[in-house]
């Protein structure tokens, strides 16, 4: 690891890029009591902003459900206008957005661009997608009888946000809500209110622009009790809820009492398989990224190796040297490949996986350590274990790589499957037989399953989720837009005869 003396901003300088990103967003501070902006940067408090109050809440969802009025008649493509302009605005101000993820989340430049960039990729999905929401026409067993699927809008959708993807996921969900003819209230996680506000009235200024419902998005500032008074009320027809399984457990069952949906996006153990034929290079270049980038803060994050015996000394040997020379520090430093931690809590639970790993019989190979100075900084760990222990089985939101061997290959899908979670997951070799094996009914049984390529970065073109304790919702492309619309089957019967079905026989 390149010891970096942590050169940082102060917070003043850091202060004064939040105030010019938002005011070139167009964005005013809601400053006041109850909400406090942080950044990992340096751990600094910024500033003090007022939090939703229940009542607003409350008045929110009720001008939502009241704009759906309106919106769910609105022609889809028409809706998708209002997406098409969002989507311009994003690019004209993706470098503003970025530095607020920085700021908030402590993605180094080139991640924060990325996540900036899945927004504009999501809206121009989302612009395609208003002129397809096509149902199907099936064939009756009835004669002069047209059977036929239509989706209509849900009604409104509340969003709850984690801090690690504090705008992509949002506009996954509100570039496919929008154009299905649903209103969205936005919660986003209490460690990412800048980047909220300014993402926000970039979405409220697409809507004044094309003179649409102005009640179509609301963003509720707080914490937890905000999520929990939309997961509560009725009127939210589809709570999605992304964050730790913890929330998820809460979540799921509250929306559930109430007979609404909900779309879980929960915690991952993702692993990745390197057999004999790997091509370790690729392997390497791909194991570090996953596991090491985004300081290990992405839900999609490599968090256990599973190696064959005959190649995991050299590979532990070289992602060992490849994570010793990883910059470590601030992520405005086009320099950085690993920024902090989110909070010092994070750290903490980072030092207590290590501890308890090593209690299991771990050996830390290389990182774990917390550097000194203001802001969370670690270095990434590459942890040996014994086997798929206690601590291996957790998600412990940090960079931390466990290293397990196997033998057999079927030995390594089962290792792999053996957690709770089941988000992402990825096989590196060079034998198709091996790849296919990994990709069938009885292989991986993630969410999303790659070949050669690690466990995070996913197109948006894809449906994303996982399956298990990672909560079973998908978002963003192929057919996720479904999750926003109901379904409504149609018979028509044109042949001036009543014929029941199967056959039956009545009067
Ligand atoms: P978190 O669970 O602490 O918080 C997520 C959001 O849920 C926040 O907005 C929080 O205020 C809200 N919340 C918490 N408890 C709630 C409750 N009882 N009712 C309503 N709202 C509640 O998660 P985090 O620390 O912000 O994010 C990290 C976690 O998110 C990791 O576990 C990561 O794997 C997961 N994540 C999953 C995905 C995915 O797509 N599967 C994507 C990103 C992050």
């Amino acid at each position: 690891m390149t010891d970096t003396a942590l050169r940082l901003p102060t917070r003043d300088d850091l202060r004064e890029r939040a105030r010019v990103s938002l005011e070139r967003v167009g964005a005013v501070l809601p400053e006041g009591e109850g909400l406090t902006a942080r950044t990992p940067v340096t751990g600094d408090a910024l500033f003090s902003l007022r939090a939703t109050t229940p009542d607003e809440v409350s008045s929110a969802v009720g001008a939502a459900a009241e704009a759906f009025v309106a919106w769910r008649t609105t022609p889809p493509p028409v809706r998708g206008e209002l997406v098409r302009v969002f989507g311009d605005l994003l690019r004209e101000h993706r470098t503003d957005l970025a530095d607020l993820v920085t700021l908030e989340a402590g993605k180094i430049g080139s991640e924060a661009l990325g996540e900036v960039q899945e927004m504009i990729d999501i809206c121009d999905l989302a612009v395609g997608q208003s002129r397809q929401l096509f149902g199907r026409t099936i064939a009756s067993e009835r004669p002069g009888h047209r059977l036929a699927e239509t989706w209509h809008p849900l009604g409104v959708v509340g969003v709850i946000s984690a801090f690690n993807f504090p705008v992509a996921v949002w506009a996954w969900n509100t570039a496919n809500a929008l154009v299905c003819g649903d209103p969205v209230l936005w919660k986003p996680s209490e460690a990412t209110p800048l980047v909220s506000i300014a993402a926000a009235r970039l979405l409220e200024r697409a809507i004044e622009a094309v003179d649409a419902p102005r009640g179509l998005h609301h963003l509720l500032l707080g914490d937890r009790a905000v999520g929990e008074a939309l997961v509560d009320d009725p009127r939210v027809a589809l709570v999605s809820a992304t964050g730790s399984t913890r929330m998820g457990r809460e979540v799921g069952p509250r929306v559930a009492a109430r007979f609404g949906r909900s779309l879980l996006e929960l915690g991952g153990n993702n692993a990745a398989i390197v057999t004999p034929s790997a091509d370790l290079e690729l392997t390497l270049r791909g194991v570090v990224f996953a596991a090491a980038g985004t300081a290990g803060q992405r839900c999609t994050t490599l968090r256990r190796l599973i190696v064959h015996r005959d190649v995991a000394d050299e590979l532990v040997d070289r992602i060992a040297a490849a994570y010793r020379s990883l910059p470590i520090g601030d992520p405005y430093d086009e320099k950085t490949l690993v920024g902090p931690l989110v909070n010092a809590a994070a750290a903490d639970a980072m030092t207590a996986a290590l501890d308890r790993a090593r209690a299991e019989g771990g050996e830390v190979v290389t990182g774990g350590r917390r550097l000194d100075g203001p802001g969370e900084y670690v270095e990434p760990a590459l942890v040996r274990m014994p086997g798929q222990t206690g601590v291996v089985r957790e998600e412990t939101f940090a960079p931390i790589l466990y290293v397990l061997t196997y033998d057999d290959f079927d030995e390594a899908i089962a290792l792999q499957n053996d957690v709770p979670q089941g988000l992402s997951s990825s096989v590196f070799t060079t034998d198709q037989a091996e790849a296919e094996r990994f990709l069938a009914a009885d292989g991986s049984d993630c969410g999303i399953a790659n070949v050669n390529i690690g466990t995070s970065g996913a197109e948006i073109g894809g449906a994303f989720g996982g399956e298990k304790e990672t909560g079973g919702g998908r978002e963003s492309g192929s057919d996720a837009w479904k999750a926003y619309m109901r379904r409504s089957t149609t018979t028509v019967n044109y042949s001036g005869h009543l014929a029941l079905a199967q056959n039956v026989s009545f009067l």
